[in-house]
């Protein structure tokens, strides 16, 4: 069972290239219906057929019980997947390589921040989960229990994501990068038994202490842990509350060549609770199962990642993200492949090291985020060529708009296809991507690509919820059920899972992405923003990120963000704050006049000068999350004068001041 991926039947025949056909151009479209209708077929399958498409697809992980019913939505939308069946995440993921791969790389840790690196054999993984699992049940742990962890990017953390998985016990990790008010604010929506953390992180060098953000977190908390395990990394000095916090060291010691047996959950028992990353508002305890994680893991690494048993893949994201879950720890380690994790920036010690490392560890599949090709678009691109590559087969990128510049500089400076794909903490494995494990779809530049087998996407009227036509605006939607994998609920709150995401679009139940999308006559998808970005400039509603999408067409325009300010007379009014590419075109006042000017008449033109933004003002950066999404919500709070909230998560804290200071400017 370890290594069966079996195939279904529909839809996989790769499809032939016509060699008889002479002209070239016809052969291409004629390819391109034939590798559509690859595509289709597995999805319209996946829809009409789901219990007989996703039975094949639970055929990819082991049961310790099989299911006796393969969907059960008489409770919609709290859908059960593979109901009866009982499993084990820890097991899929480790255990049960074993006997085919013990000697082989599962875990391959580097950090560029202190200098550590180490390969963990699967068996030598099997070794560290099991003993973490028998420390954690020392500390009281039992299944079911929250288990919190605030970790930096070291191998315990995901020993500690394992280990909760092997003893039935619910993770939450929350993000190293938040300070105590966020923290505090998931332990008591959490409520973890332990929390499991360490002395510091480090990022660009620089020492980040978490103890005491963890101590003062707990402090404000309702919420007491019983227990807190600390990884002493000695990059700080930590103060050890007697009785509660406990020495990971020294616990290890103590447990030695532990072994735990696995706890095995029925499919539909949580496996963690992931809260969101609260762009659009207060973040949401995204809930998810085990048997249809496990399940939709698998197959989104061989139909989406094309990701084989053996191979390494690298996400250079956090395990405090849904891409860390899914794409460092989970995925690949169900898959039989070999994981990087990397503590370290993408610029340090120099531009060219994310590739040095593909160069290093024989990268096959790399996962990262627009932002940070971004951040290496402003680096020699010299880097992009130093290093042999030849081991890498695709590049993928999430978690926000993929600009065309930014593609096409990249996929042409590595010389290997950059795969867009959209998803959310919320489904936690892709909804819209090109599928390349089941055809070679051409990509289409802006769009992420068509719906992904399992999802029933539609675009929908946001007044009336009917289907859109292709070229028609609309929210992106999905009709229940979800496919397996996706949140069950909101942790502790089945009520807030039900109004927020259910019961968002009128005349029609279906779950809201919160997004703006449209579809073209070929079925890809175009990502359009998100609904909350729509702004209300005297009773005509516009979507931010289509003027900012017209604002980027101006060639001084490096990058863009519009917010909608309040505005006495016409209820709001849009206000862009852009990065131009070359400084010298602002040089002095009568500069930044003239390009606010062009960069107007350019959304004019586009967009109709009710569109036009009433400033357009110039700035070095704009407030980002470490996780690359733009904060809007502090942006609209500075330009509106109020406090900007939570803002933990900033990338550059200065980068509010100068939106203020350009404002006043
Ligand atoms: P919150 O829901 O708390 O406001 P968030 O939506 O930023 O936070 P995530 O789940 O991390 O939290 O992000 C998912 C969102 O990111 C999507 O709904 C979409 O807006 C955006 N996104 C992700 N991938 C893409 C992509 N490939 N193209 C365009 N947008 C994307
Ligand atoms: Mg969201």
């Amino acid at each position: 069972m370890a290594d069966s991926s079996p195939r279904t039947t529909a839809g996989i025949g790769r499809n032939d290239t016509d060699h008889r056909q002479p002209d070239r151009k016809l052969a291409a479209s004629k390819r391109r219906r034939h590798a559509m209708t690859a595509t289709r077929a597995l999805h319209a399958r996946s829809l009409s057929d789901p219990e007989g498409f996703w039975a094949e697809q639970a055929r990819r992980i082991d049961w310790e019980t099989p299911f006796e019913t393969v969907l059960d939505d008489s409770r919609a939308p709290f859908t059960r997947w593979f109901v009866g069946g009982r499993t084990n995440l820890c097991h899929n993921a480790v255990d049960r390589h074993l006997a085919a791969r013990a000697d082989q790389p599962a875990l391959i840790y580097v950090s560029t921040e202190t200098g550590q690196h180490r390969t963990y054999s699967y068996a030598e993984l099997h070794d560290e989960v099991n003993r973490m699992a028998a420390i954690l049940q020392q500390l009281g742990v039992v299944k079911g229990d929250r288990v919190l962890i605030y970790m930096p990017m070291i191998p315990e953390a995901a020993f500690a994501m394992l280990a909760c998985a092997r003893i039935g016990a619910i993770h939450s990790v929350v993000f190293g990068g938040f300070a105590s008010v966020s923290l505090a604010a998931r332990i008591d929506d959490a409520q973890p038994r332990v929390i499991v953390s360490a002395d510091a992180g480090s990022r660009g060098g620089k020492v980040v202490p978490y103890k005491p953000l963890l101590d003062e977190a707990v402090n404000l908390a309702a919420h007491k842990p019983e227990r807190v395990l600390l990884v002493d990394r000695q990059l700080a000095p930590m103060a050890l509350t007697a009785g509660r916090d406990q020495d990971y060291a020294a616990w290890r010691e103590r447990v030695g060549a532990a072994r735990v047996p696995c706890v095995w959950l029925e499919s539909s028992e949580p496996s963690y609770v992931l809260y969101t990353s609260g762009t659009t508002g207060k973040p949401k305890g995204v809930q998810r199962d085990t048997g249809g994680y496990a399940v939709a893991l698998a197959a989104s690494m061989d139909y989406i990642f094309c990701g084989k048993a053996g191979d390494t893949m690298f996400s250079s994201s956090d395990i405090g993200w849904v891409v860390g879950h899914s794409y460092i720890v989970y995925g690949p380690l169900l898959a039989g492949m070999a994981t990087l994790m990397y503590e370290g920036t993408p610029v340090r010690p120099d531009g060219g090291i994310l590739w040095q490392l593909v160069e290093q560890y024989r990268v096959n599949i790399m996962f990262s985020a627009p932002t940070a090709i971004r951040v290496l678009k402003k680096q020699d691109p010299a880097w992009l060529t130093r290093y042999d590559l030849s081991s890498l087969r695709l590049l993928f990128l999430a978690g926000e708009p993929l600009d065309e510049p930014t593609a096409d500089w990249i996929q042409q400076g590595i010389g290997k296809p950059v795969v867009d794909n959209y998803w959310q903490t919320e489904t936690g494995w892709p909804i819209i991507a090109i599928q390349r494990g089941i055809d070679p779809l051409p990509a289409k530049l802006g769009s992420p690509g068509v719906p992904v087998y399992g999802y029933d996407l539609k675009i929908v009227d946001e007044a009336t919820g009917a289907e859109c036509p292709p070229g028609q605006k609309g929210v992106v939607a999905i009709d229940g059920p979800l496919p397996p994998g996706c949140m069950s609920t909101v942790w502790g709150d089945d009520d807030r899972f039900v109004k927020t995401y259910w019961t968002g679009v009128p005349g029609r139940r279906c779950y809201s992405t919160f997004d703006w999308g449209v579809q073209d006559e070929d079925g890809y998808i175009f990502i359009l923003g998100r609904t909350d970005d729509v702004i209300n400039v005297a009773g005509h509603r516009l979507g931010t990120r289509e003027i900012e999408e017209s604002i980027s067409s101006h060639a001084a325009v490096a990058e863009v963000a519009v917010v909608g300010v309040h505005d006495a007379l016409k209820g709001q009014v849009a206000m862009a704050f852009a990065i131009v590419r070359d400084a010298g075109r602002i040089a002095t006042q009568a500069d930044r006049i003239a390009l606010e000017g062009e960069v107007l008449k350019t959304v004019d033109r586009q967009l109709g000068a009710v569109a036009r933004p009433a400033r357009v003002f110039f700035v070095n950066a704009l407030p980002k999350t470490r996780s690359g999404k733009l904060l809007r919500r502090a942006m609209q709070a500075v330009a509106e004068g109020r406090d900007p909230g939570d803002l933990t998560t900033i990338e550059d804290p200065t980068a509010l001041a100068q939106l203020q200071e350009a404002m006043q400017g």
